[in-house]
């Protein structure tokens, strides 16, 4: 196979601190949530998520936007849960219309604790476009002399294996094998981090499927 076979468009979100509204893309801002739909809460916990990313179709189409959606919201559960391979946040995915939200949420409900190390600070996006091959665990020998595989907070691309991969999941509703659709990084490599941390290598990887993506999420953390 050439190299083109092996190569994923990716985008580093690459924030910034920075003030973001509802309307923009963001890391920790405030959501574009309507008042009257009912806010995520855990189902371990009690306890209402925090928004923690938001996604706008035009400033991110590479992403896998259902028919009927251009804004994607990333929900966190901030307690220790029991992810698949290893304790972290819950998340939860929401693929939203916005041009039908008119009238705002007047105050996002904050969860009575956290755990300090799952909460991001607040940020814009300047996100940087890059082609992304595969992690070193999974990487032909052909493709040896190119870039790692970044371990930064990014949408697309291949994932920045830890000790437990490389894996592939299947879609527990109808079979495909899940793709990367998120990773959120503790090292940016710009240096600016969000402060939160996930795991020993720090990569909270979300897993979708191809087919639907709003079928069952899956968590990889390494
Ligand atoms: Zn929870
Ligand atoms: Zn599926």
């Amino acid at each position: 196979m050439g190299r083109e076979s092996w190569a994923r468009p990716a985008v580093l979100l690459n924030p910034l601190e920075g003030d973001p509204t509802d309307a923009d893309s963001h890391i920790g801002g405030p959501m574009l949530w309507p008042i009257d739909s009912e806010w995520p809460s855990c189902d371990s916990h009690g306890e209402p998520f925090v928004g923690a990313v938001q996604l706008y179709q035009r400033d991110f189409p590479e992403l896998p936007f259902p028919d009927g959606t251009d804004v994607l919201q990333v929900f966190l559960c901030t307690l220790w849960h029991d992810v698949t391979n290893a304790y972290g946040p819950d998340v939860r995915l929401v693929w939203r219309d916005s041009t039908t939200v008119f009238e705002l949420i007047e105050e996002e409900p904050e969860p009575s604790e956290q755990e300090e190390r799952y909460v991001p600070t607040v940020n814009v996006l300047e996100p940087i476009r890059y082609t992304e091959y595969p992690h070193a665990y999974e990487r032909p020998e052909e493709l040896r002399d190119l870039p790692p595989t970044s371990g930064g907070t990014k949408i697309g691309g291949w994932t920045c294996w830890g000790d437990g991969g490389p894996l592939t999941f299947d879609c527990p509703e109808c079979g495909a094998v899940q793709r990367q659709v998120l990773s959120l990084g503790t090292h940016e490599p710009s240096g600016d981090h969000v402060e939160w941390n996930f795991g020993e290598y720090g990569n909270l990887n979300i897993f979708a499927c191809p087919q639907d993506v709003r079928h069952p999420i899956r968590l990889w953390i390494d």
